[in-house]
């Protein structure tokens, strides 16, 4: 027996709070969260609908900026969502990564799935690497960024943060994910 999948549109919402839009989708087993734009002082975690799912994903590789007040929300929200189900951060943008070294709480029960590492190449400057966590864990936990080359000449690209600072978060996400 084949099945369409049928899209109901009341399962997609849309919040705006200033300049961060976030887009939450749900489907039978799961719930993502996509942020896009500034997490600041005009996002409201308390304005957010929590939902509850066997998985619940964050898409964050639109994430600009975070101020202090908005992390502070931030981690309100996770916190209340972890209560809720396994929480799994993809495509983490280099932003969203210093902000989790920095307040570790930022990922609640979750774990890295993938995140934009920061590069650049002598000739062509400065670009992003996207990272799948488990492909590369062995280097990650040892500080070594994965070896990636540029797109316009070949050349090895060099890792454009501090090996240490930028994988702190993976140490004790590996442990978690296994
Ligand atoms: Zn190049």
């Amino acid at each position: 027996m084949s099945q369409i999948k049928k899209i109901d549109p009341k399962n997609t919402e849309t919040i705006n709070f200033g300049a961060l839009k976030i887009v939450i989708e749900r489907d039978a087993t799961s719930v993502t969260y996509t942020f896009d734009g500034d997490v600041d002082e005009n996002f409201r975690h308390a304005e957010v609908p929590r939902f509850g799912a066997n998985q619940i994903n964050f898409v964050l590789e639109r994430v600009n900026n975070f101020n202090s007040v908005g992390i502070r929300e931030w981690v309100y929200l996770i916190r209340d969502l972890s209560a809720l189900g396994s929480l799994c951060f993809k495509r983490c943008s280099v932003t969203m990564v210093d902000q989790i070294n920095m307040v570790p709480d930022s990922l609640g029960n979750g774990v890295v799935e993938s995140f934009y590492a920061p590069y650049a190449c002598d000739e062509h400057g400065e670009t992003s690497r996207l990272i799948v966590t488990k492909d590369h864990a062995k280097g990650i936990e040892g500080n070594i960024a994965p070896e990636m080359t540029c797109e316009h000449c070949n050349e090895k690209l060099v890792f454009d943060a501090l090996e240490d600072a930028y994988f702190m978060f993976v140490v004790g996400n590996i442990s978690k994910a296994s």
